[in-house]
């Protein structure tokens, strides 16, 4: 809650453009975090015997009062990340809405009990089933980048499947945290199963001492590298978000002005503060010429301003820090031996966080703007030969996440795509598949590991169980005592019954291998 008094145990909400502080929020004490868990493990069991259908039908009013209150929940997001509102809408309030739209619609059937045949003779006549349960509490310790897009789209599959949510939203945006909890209370969930803590390390490392069932982090390498740890030591599972590098390969025969506008929008959207940025372009030799030429043109063209002002295309970096950032590697690249083209300065007279949209070419695996995620508006371009060079500087890096790769050839992408180290590529758009509730979002490396969004991201979630009915109800199965050399044989001519191969062999030692099923137990 908003107060005016600053009390130390408050966390500031403070609008990036300016530097103004807008409010304070209450600072979730990290000692009641046991208590928070439990309380939510408590109501959890409740909900997961509602019929999924009515869990469904709760999120269907979650996304009604989402709806209602769009405006409210954009002007908290530009204010708090600085992006711009047309940002806020599509990308935060949309990937909000329709996860709540498409998980309603679709829990049930991804959740259904299914049917698993058994390819073996020995198992025919058992009936195999695969269940899906719900695993208790689900932590989430979210990033500031996207503060309603990624906190919603994981919390509201956790519902669906049955479970409850306690999540540590970002210290950088606490206004967002405390409208996205206010939005369930609002929706008539039941007290207790979605609980937003606010504060920083310490209350995202209460969380993982509290013993939740799973913890579903997205935040940088460093900070998921100690979630793991703490995670490991407890035997908690996780999925890691982390951070990303993705390469944008453009190729010669594809639409120039079409790549240009998705390099320069996918570069420095969000003020390139996305996990999915294109971080690191390669573009063949035919076409990079035309190619800088476009994207240095449409940068010229794109205004550096306050996300509130809706002339502005680009907002700001989030603290001063990342303004430093990026002089740093800049610095580093111009010192060794690449060239800025337009940008590549702090704009301190418009605000604190301020960095201009920056095209850099003559990038290359040796500088820190190739090795390091970004996290920023600069468009690095390094020419290639052909699409071989391009896939192998590609796939150098300690990140995968996503790529994308530009081509009209569609064939032709689809099969460089298999040739990329990803955890999505993309043929002829960027990004924007995180916008796709049925697509799997997630990589591997220092990317991190497992899967939000999708069937996969859904599962992430559940425990999943498998029951086997055995339909012989009166018999003793084979495999069991007693033994001696009359199953040996038997044994023995089941296994060539069954790999032998040929039909010969199987006729020859059909009736052996069936003494293994209707053998006396000698009991
Ligand atoms: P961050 O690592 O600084 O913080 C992420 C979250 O972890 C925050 O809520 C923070 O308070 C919390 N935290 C910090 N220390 C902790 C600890 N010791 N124990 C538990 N929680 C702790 O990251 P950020 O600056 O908020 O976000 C930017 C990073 O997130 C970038 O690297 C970006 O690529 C990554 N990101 C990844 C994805 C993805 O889906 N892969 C999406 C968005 C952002």
């Amino acid at each position: 809650m908003a107060t005016t008094a600053i009390p130390i145990d408050t966390l500031p909400s403070m609008n990036p453009a300016t530097g103004e502080v807008l409010g304070h929020f209450e600072r979730t004490p990290a000692s009641s975090l046991p208590e928070i868990v439990s309380r939510a493990r408590a109501v959890q069991r409740d909900w997961a015997k509602l019929p999924i259908r009515d869990r469904c039908a709760k999120l269907r009013g979650l996304r009604n009062r989402i709806m209602a209150s769009r405006n409210e929940l954009t002007d908290a997001v530009v204010r708090e990340s600085g992006k711009p509102r047309v940002e806020a809408l599509f990308a935060d309030i949309f990937v909000a809405l329709d996860s709540a739209e498409y998980w309603s619609k679709n829990a049930a059937r991804a959740l259904r009990t299914q049917r698993v045949p058994h390819h073996s003779t020995a198992a025919k006549a058992k009936r195999g089933y695969l269940t899906y349960e719900p695993l208790g509490v689900i932590a989430i310790i979210s990033s500031w980048n996207y503060p309603l897009a990624i906190p919603l789209s994981e919390i509201i599959p956790a519902l669906a499947a049955g479970n409850a949510a306690v999540c540590k939203t970002s210290d950088f945006t606490p206004q967002c945290g405390a409208l996205i909890e206010k939005l369930f209370i609002d929706a008539g969930f039941p007290k207790d199963l979605v609980r937003i803590v606010q504060g920083g390390a310490e209350v995202g490392q209460a969380l993982i001492d509290a013993s939740a069932d799973k913890v579903i982090f997205t935040g940088s390498v460093a900070t998921g590298r100690r979630v793991a740890e703490a995670c490991a030591k407890r035997l908690i599972p996780t999925v890691l978000e982390l951070g990303g590098k993705d390469a944008m390969i453009v190729l010669a025969d594809a639409d120039l002005e079409v790549a240009s506008s998705a390099a320069v929008w996918g570069s420095y959207t969000n003020c390139g503060q996305v996990c999915l940025s294109v971080e690191r372009l390669f573009v063949e030799q035919l076409a990079v010429e035309r190619f800088i030429a476009l994207c240095v043109e449409k940068t010229k063209k794109l205004r550096l301003g306050s996300g509130s002002d809706p002339a502005t295309d680009v907002g700001p970096l989030i603290r001063p820090e990342h303004v430093r950032r990026m002089i740093d590697l800049v610095d580093d690249a111009v010192s060794r031996g690449a060239s800025v083209v337009c940008g590549g300065s702090a704009r301190p007279e418009l605000g604190p966080n301020f960095f201009e949209p920056t095209v850099i070419v003559g990038v290359d695996s040796s500088m820190k703007l190739f090795q390091e995620e970004t996290f920023g508006p600069i468009l690095a371009i390094q020419v290639v030969r052909d699409a071989k060079q391009a896939i192998t500087h590609a796939n150098d890096s300690p990140f995968a996440l996503a790529a994308s790769i530009w081509t009209k050839d569609k064939s032709r992408g689809m099969a460089l795509a298999a040739e990329l180290r990803a955890g999505a590529v993309m043929v002829n758009d960027a990004i924007s598949y995180f916008g796709i509730a049925e697509a799997p979002h997630g990589g591997c490396g220092a990317s991190g590991w497992g899967r939000t969004h999708g069937k996969a991201g859904l599962l992430e979630m559940m425990q999943m169980k498998y029951i086997d009915v055995d339909g012989l109800a009166r018999s003793e199965k084979p495999w069991w005592y007693r033994y001696g050399s009359d199953l040996e044989r038997a044994a023995d001519a089941f296994l060539q019954f069954e790999f032998s191969g040929g039909i010969g062999a199987k006729l020859r030692n059909a009736r052996s291998a069936m003494k293994t099923f209707f053998r006396d137990h000698g009991w």
